[in-house]
């Protein structure tokens, strides 16, 4: 792969701490969980993070949307590619963070709180599904002024691709605004997830915010469809939805958008605007060979982004992105193989 430059990757995201167990239908039923979905915790979800440790052997690792994404795309860059910027607390979530962000060589740069703790994502497994319940905790301290801040900011301004997570939006939108000002204004690629479909149906207002901004948007099929659904789309058809994504208002003209919703194991659909949709399929894998599918679309996002820093093809971006995917459900939780395989 072509050399890049230092920190060319720039995310910013919440960082999670995931307690992951394998659960069951009581537990689902006693925390009121669908079993495949993902939500932000209400006081009454509080309890399942003791419950999963004490009573469901929990596996402790470390999760957040973009900064799986961020590990990912460091995996298949040159090293010292990519920065990570989020919240954290002070505590024993935060050291085991700090172990996996180094172990993956991305370099991160957190809002340390010294009040609050580490966000959790419990994630309930049973069978193929997944359900996570997120208490964002210092990750929902997150600020324009550590963004802004001397050392921070020039990392921002140093990078070539900015990648921010949809679930920042319950955040910090004043920071995710700052990027895609930022990016427009010097013509740098700005990649936005819609992260889940809660985005689009409780964070309306500023998802529409960022959207002149995107020059690439990525989803999975269900934020694709809450999406239409909560912008009066009269379809379910995959393809219509993201060529409407690819055709919004867009900010900065000199680059078409791209829309990119992967389907899990049907084929990933990708529209530029102006051109017709294409189906690339997804890299077939035995099923036995599956360990965990938490976090294959952070996967994915990652080989995609990491094909874009390093100018390759969007074709090529997107089997990127499927071969990644690919190496990560065959891992427990968002995590890439060791040794390292190559592209
Ligand atoms: P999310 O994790 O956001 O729900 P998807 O389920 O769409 O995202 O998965 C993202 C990508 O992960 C797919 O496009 C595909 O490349 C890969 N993937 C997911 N599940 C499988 C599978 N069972 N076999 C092969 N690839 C898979
Ligand atoms: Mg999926
Ligand atoms: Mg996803």
């Amino acid at each position: 792969m072509s050399a890049t430059k230092e920190y060319a990757l720039l995310c910013l995201e919440n960082p999670l701490l995931d307690i992951q167990a394998q659960g069951d239908d009581a537990l689902l039923a006693k925390y009121g969980l669908k079993p495949n979905d993902a939500i932000l915790a209400e006081e009454k979800h509080l309890d399942i993070y003791e419950d999963l440790l004490n009573n469901y052997s929990a596996k402790l690792i470390a999760g957040g949307g973009a900064q799986n994404t961020a590990r990912g795309a460091q995996y298949m860059l040159p090293p010292n590619s990519v920065v990570y910027l989020g919240g954290v607390g002070d505590d024993k979530y935060a050291a085991i963070l700090h172990d996996a962000v180094k172990q993956a060589g991305l370099r991160v740069e957190y809002r340390v709180d010294k009040k609050e703790k580490t966000g959790r994502c419990g994630v309930v497994i049973t069978g193929h599904n997944r359900s996570m319940c997120t208490d964002l905790g210092a990750a929902n301290h997150y600020d324009l002024d550590h963004l802004k801040s001397p050392e921070v900011w020039k990392l921002v301004e140093g990078a070539t691709h900015y990648f921010v997570g949809g679930y920042h939006l319950t955040v910090c939108p004043p920071a995710i605004q700052a990027l895609a000002e930022e990016a427009a204004k010097n013509n740098k690629a700005f990649v936005f997830s819609l992260s889940a479909p809660f985005i689009p149906q409780f964070f309306k207002d500023p998802l529409d915010a960022t959207a002149p901004y995107w020059d690439y948007v990525i989803g999975n099929e269900t934020e694709a469809l809450s999406y239409a659904e909560n912008h009066g789309l009269e379809t379910k058809d995959i393809k219509e939805i993201a060529k409407h994504l690819a055709a919004l208002p867009k900010a900065n003209t000199k680059r078409e958008r791209v829309a990119i919703i992967t389907q899990g194991t049907l084929p990933t659909i990708v529209v530029v605007n102006g051109q017709d949709a294409k189906e690339y399929p997804v890299h077939p894998i035995d099923t036995s060979l599956i360990n965990d599918t938490t976090g294959a679309g952070d996967a994915f996002a990652a080989g995609f982004t990491a094909g874009l820093v390093a100018g390759v093809s969007l074709d090529q971006c997107v089997d990127q992105g499927q071969w990644l995917a690919k190496l990560s459900i065959q891992e427990l939780g968002p995590s890439f193989p060791f040794p390292k395989q190559t592209y």
